[in-house]
């Protein structure tokens, strides 16, 4: 029924490239505000015949309530549930985010779950081009 309200994008991890889906929406949106202001209303109606500030402090208090609650639900469907992948301590910190990707990849050894789950590509380190010096030929 409210669907709109769970708008999600399908994307894939930047670490382990698995397929996973993320909510687009980090703050609240006109919809939701619409939505607040109208429950709102409704328990003011409820409470006395004609608003007062009594649902003003509720509305405020939703308002809120509502935003971070958008903002838990973006940040907790950003990290990958693969790999813990965070995009955005990664950004910060690259050496805390592959902490954290070598700690959930731990966890992940010893869940028996786990193992029937889709497997994790994990990128490979490549060699470099650069070639080895021959020492013999500079003598
Ligand atoms: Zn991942």
């Amino acid at each position: 029924m409210l669907n709109f309200l769970n708008k999600r994008e399908k994307c894939f991890c930047a670490f382990c490239k698995n397929p996973r889906s993320i909510y687009t929406r980090k703050h609240i949106d006109i919809v939701s505000l619409v939505l607040i202001l109208v429950v709102g209303l409704s328990f003011g109606y409820l409470h006395s015949s004609s608003p007062g500030i009594l649902e003003v402090v509720f509305m405020s208090t939703m308002v809120i309530f509502g935003e971070v609650l958008f903002q838990l639900r973006w940040r907790v469907s950003i990290i990958c549930k693969y790999c813990g992948f965070d995009p955005i301590i990664y950004k910060r910190d690259p050496n805390l985010a592959a902490s954290k990707v070598k700690v959930r990849l731990e966890e992940r050894k010893e869940d028996a779950d786990a193992i029937l789950g889709p497997p994790i590509i994990l990128p490979r380190q490549s060699m470099s081009s650069k070639k080895g010096v021959l020492i013999s030929r500079q003598v």
